[in-house]
């Protein structure tokens, strides 16, 4: 491994311009002392400062299924910009949003059939929780405010997101925020090393029903979960959860939102979590794999009548039904990306390829039961979670050190929490499955 100031050199880059980047979710300060420089990326390799070609365990972070650097993604964007670099989408229209937005809705669950676009996983969902408060208005409903998250869950960092998100080190710094409550997450005992969806965890959903009966459901506006939870540490939905999810918010007119932020565009081996799992939501989240992660993009898709409810209840016509967007919503560069990454994923069958390479990739990742320290091990399609036993006294210490040497190693995977976790690109080979869950292996084994 390089020096830092070897890595320095070799990006050509100062001390001062290293301190000038506040970086995100990142130990600043760790960091900066050990900077881990990516510097080019093609297929499912990083190359990093010193020329180490390293595997993209992660796909990017959950972005990147197709693999890095499409030439055919690099061409769509290089040819929008320079025909239409930009376009107002505020009263005004390219026709590549529109063709888009329309081939979204293909890859969505029948009935979701309204795209509005943003440019981030967290902008969809602060999108999805604004309109289920306008729409409830709109309905005459005004008291339905309240939002029903869960605890593990992540939606993005915006205010809306981190109030229903339920993971404390993203809420607590920031205070209070919307009013929300949040239903137990489904990481059981009694589950624990299950392949795919655990058997146990419906039941938790008489939780969402005590909260209802607690806050009433004239006070309500949306319950929102992520099909299978990611940042909180890869927990698949257990059988038949979502099912009574659906029924009971169904039940009590509540809206359900589905975060497929991650799950979105084939990471579980279908077009999105909500086929998968056979429950269709109200309102569902994408970002990240709708361009394969090379233009920022997300969108927030939802039932038809909920758009029809605000043109309906908009007004005169020269009037806005909703006001909200954003100035780069529906991006021709984005929309190019996004139409050449669906196409990608379409003829190169990369999310049928998903689901049969997926009991291979469970075989392999459970193979690491029994291996000191991993004290869980879950995995649906594409995603893997393996819970790491916190050390005496640091409890995040360990997850972060094997994520660390499996750096070193040529592995990129992500630690969050006492997590670490896979999302395996679509295009693997069965070889370099194994070669990504040996080097977990070996990088805990050499911890002791
Ligand atoms: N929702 C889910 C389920 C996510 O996993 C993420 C990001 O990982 C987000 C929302 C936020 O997306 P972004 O980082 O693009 O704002």
């Amino acid at each position: 491994m390089q020096s830092k100031s070897e890595v320095l050199a070799s990006c050509n880059l100062s001390q001062e311009q290293l301190d000038s980047y506040w970086m995100p979710y990142t130990s600043n300060r760790e960091f900066k002392k050990n900077p881990r420089m990516i510097v080019s990326a093609e297929g499912k390799y990083f190359t990093d400062a010193g020329g180490r070609k390293v595997f993209d365990g992660l796909s990017g972070l959950w972005t990147c299924g197709a693999g890095h650097s499409r030439p055919e993604i690099a061409e769509a964007v290089a040819k929008q910009l320079t025909s239409l670099d930009y376009a107002p989408s505020f009263q005004f229209g390219h026709p590549q949003a529109f063709e888009l937005a329309h081939r979204i809705t293909e890859f969505m669950p029948e009935g979701l059939n309204r795209v509005f676009f943003t440019n981030s996983g967290s902008e969809s969902v602060e999108t999805a929780l604004k309109v289920a408060r306008a729409y409830w208005r709109k309905k005459g409903q005004a008291s339905k405010t309240r939002f029903i998250g869960r605890v593990k869950g992540y939606h993005g960092t915006n205010w809306g997101g981190i109030s229903v998100g339920g993971i404390a080190p993203n809420k607590t710094p920031f205070g209070p925020g919307l009013e929300t409550s949040h239903i137990e997450h489904t990481m059981l005992p009694e589950n624990k090393f299950t392949k795919g969806m655990p058997d146990e965890g419906a039941h938790l959903i008489s939780g969402l029903e005590d909260m209802i009966a607690l806050y009433d459901a004239t006070n309500i506006a949306a319950v929102i979960v992520e099909p299978m939870s990611g940042s909180g540490g890869v927990l698949p939905p257990p059988v038949g959860y979502l099912k009574r999810l659906r029924e009971v918010c169904t039940k009590h007119n509540i809206l359900l939102i589905f975060d497929e932020v991650i799950t979105g565009f084939g990471r579980m081996g279908s077009n999105t979590g909500a086929e998968e799992f056979g429950v269709v939501p109200d309102m569902l989240t994408i970002a990240k794999q709708v361009t394969n992660g090379a233009v920022p993009m997300g969108a927030m898709i939802s039932r038809q009548d909920i758009y029809d409810t605000f043109m309906e209840h908009g007004g005169a016509e020269y009037l806005l039904e909703l006001a909200h967007g954003y100035t780069y919503s529906g991006h021709p560069v984005a929309c190019a990306a996004g139409l050449a990454s669906l196409d990608i994923l379409e003829k190169e069958q990369l999310i049928p390829r998903v689901k049969s390479l997926s009991p291979y990739f469970e075989e392999s990742l459970h193979s690491l039961k029994g291996t000191q320290y991993i004290s869980d091990i879950r995995n649906y399609g594409f995603a893997g979670g393996i819970t790491i036993e916190p050390a005496p006294g640091e409890p995040l210490l360990r997850p972060y050190q094997i994520a660390m040497k499996c750096w070193e190693k040529g592995f990129y995977v992500r630690y969050g929490g006492d997590t670490i976790q896979l999302g395996l690109p679509f295009t693997i080979e069965k070889e370099e499955i194994d070669n990504v869950i040996n080097a977990i292996g070996e990088s805990i084994n050499e911890l002791s």
